[in-house]
């Protein structure tokens, strides 16, 4: 504990001392305006160090950087593309450490899990690097008389917007791909948490990704990641994070006739039936809600209990919760640390009044702890129904909401009867139950009788508010890059003959080219 401490405090004097500063065309600049602002370590809101603020001059920079360094990235071949991200991978998990330790500092997030997370990242790149090859393989589609296929080509210019929670594997989750496809990138991550991106950015640098192929400019998202959604060069945007700042997204983008991929929020169900193996579905349920403090978007963060069985369920998870350890992100035994923000943790703690004054039971929790930092008492609330507002809002904390159900049809209209539609999880033993209520739930992705287990290839994305589009394996490469048809005609067929008629015999209609013009 006290080296991982020493590390931490050596790694963050050194971030103090630099600041962190855009990342143009392969230089590391101020902003235009030299405007900077702090960001805070959530264990004490103390400032760890202090960002370039960026605004749209800075923005048109990076987004002409990325433009002319598009042709020459889009034409190397796809080995060459490949060697180059896995040298990324080996970087990051070379800096691994560094990596887990800054995420933590700067987001709360306990080390344990920024540990797997920058393995993650690495991961990430090395499994789209694999794929760099044929991103642009298509499809063979003979028709008679013609050889017809298709091919993929990258779209160009890509902006890649980040939310703070996990950001280094969520960064790496979208740049991977698009680098992979032979996009050029100008990532804008969340002013909460600029710390780790900025890593990023020097491990690309460092693997020789070439320079204006991946820009970095840090700022706000009503100035930095606004512009960059409206400007005319940057050809798609891959967004992580609120739902409503999707919607913003996609009315920015409209001018400019911008596509967009939107991974938003979520309020998942975890529907628990009475025949289930009940063990384990209390260490999912527990680890999928409290595990990354709450702020997860595929968090199963209602819990939806079968009522022969509710009160005894209920009550082993309230033991669990009431047990968690809180404390220090970088104490490699803490579960849960401290929220992001204190906006962030003003916001979780709001609905404890708003549970109460529902009719809800705040079972566990329901207050802050200690005076210092952003830290929330992991909170349990029973007796929910699904119209309450913890039932049906995304709170994004260690906060979770168990709503008792009467049978199935009950329960797949609870899980249903909310805005998002990101995840389920199911925990039943009927197998002919289990197909049918995952093909009823109206989510991106279900996981029958487990946690979250992420599959790389596998589509990865949301339904209804949460979200538009899918990542993983192939799905990625559909939206960093444009499929083109090419239709080669084999039998020399001819195309009907137009303007062979007697000159004269036809009658003049609207359109007809006048005589005097043909004569010219
Ligand atoms: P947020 O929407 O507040 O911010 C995300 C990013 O958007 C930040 O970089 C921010 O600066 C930028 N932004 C804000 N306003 C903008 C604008 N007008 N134009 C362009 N960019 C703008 O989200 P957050 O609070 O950082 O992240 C938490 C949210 O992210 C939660 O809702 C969570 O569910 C969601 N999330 C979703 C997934 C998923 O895969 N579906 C994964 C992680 C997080």
């Amino acid at each position: 504990m006290t080296a991982t401490m020493d590390k931490a405090s050596e790694l963050r004097a050194a971030r103090a001392r630099s600041g962190l500063k855009h990342f143009i065309g392969g230089a590391w600049v101020d902003s235009a305006s030299g405007e900077t602002f702090e960001t805070h370590a959530p264990s004490d809101n103390s400032v760890i160090t202090h960002a370039a603020s960026g605004n749209a001059e800075d923005i048109d920079r990076a987004a002409r950087a990325a433009h002319d360094a598009f042709p020459a990235w889009r034409a190397l071949d796809g080995k060459a593309r490949r060697k180059i991200l896995y040298k990324v991978a080996a970087l990051i998990e070379d800096r691994a450490e560094e990596i887990a330790l800054l995420e933590s500092l700067d987001t709360g997030q306990p080390i344990r899990f920024m540990r797997s997370a920058a393995a993650r990242a690495a991961e990430n790149f090395r499994f789209f690097a694999d794929r760099a090859e044929g991103a642009q393989d298509g499809l063979s589609l003979p028709a008679k008389g013609f050889l017809n296929y298709t091919v993929r080509q990258p779209i160009g210019p890509v902006g890649v917007i980040t939310p703070w929670n996990t950001p280094f594997m969520l960064s790496s989750w979208k740049i991977a791909p698009a680098l992979a496809a032979g996009c050029t990138v100008v990532h804008k991550p969340a002013e909460w948490s600029p710390v780790t991106a900025t890593l990023l950015a020097e491990i690309l640098d460092e693997a020789g990704v070439p320079k204006g192929v991946v820009n970095l400019v840090h700022g706000y998202g009503e100035t930095a990641g606004k512009a960059l959604t409206e400007h005319p060069l940057i050809k798609a945007i891959a967004f992580i994070g609120e739902s409503s700042t999707g919607s913003l997204i996609q009315k920015q983008g409209a001018d400019t006739l911008k596509r967009t991929h939107l991974e938003l929020g979520g309020k998942n169900p975890m529907v628990v039936f009475a025949d289930a193996d009940l063990d384990r579905a209390l260490d999912a349920a527990v680890f999928m809600l409290y595990s990354l403090n709450g702020q997860r978007c595929t968090s199963s963060s209602r819990l939806l209990v079968e009522r022969g069985i509710y009160e005894e369920f209920a009550a082993g998870i309230a033991e669990r919760v009431a047990n968690i350890r809180v404390g220090d992100p970088l104490d490699p035994d803490t579960e849960v640390g401290p929220l992001i923000h204190p906006r962030q943790f003003d916001k979780v703690c709001s609905y404890f009044d708003i549970a109460r004054q529902d009719g809800a039971t705040v079972a566990v929790g329901g207050e802050r702890l200690g005076d210092t930092g952003n830290y929330v008492r992991p909170t349990l609330f029973t007796n929910a129904r699904t119209d309450m507002r913890i039932a049906q809002e995304e709170i994004f904390g260690p906060v979770l909401t168990v709503i008792p159900f009467d049978d199935e049809a009950d329960a797949l209209r609870i899980a249903n009867d909310v805005k998002y539609g990101l995840a389920g999880y199911l925990w039943t033993n009927d197998v002919t139950r289990a197909h049918n209520f995952a093909q009823g739930l109206d989510v991106g992705m279900v996981w029958v009788n487990s946690e979250n287990v992420r599959h790389l290839p596998s589509p990865f994305g949301g339904m209804k508010a949460s979200g538009i589009g899918r990542d993983g394996g192939d799905y990625s490469f559909d939206f960093y890059m444009e499929t083109k048809n090419i239709a080669v005609n084999l039998d020399g067929h001819r195309a009907q003959k137009f303007g062979v008629g007697e000159r004269g015999s036809a009658k003049p209609t609207l359109g007809t080219a006048p005589e005097k013009k043909l004569a010219e």
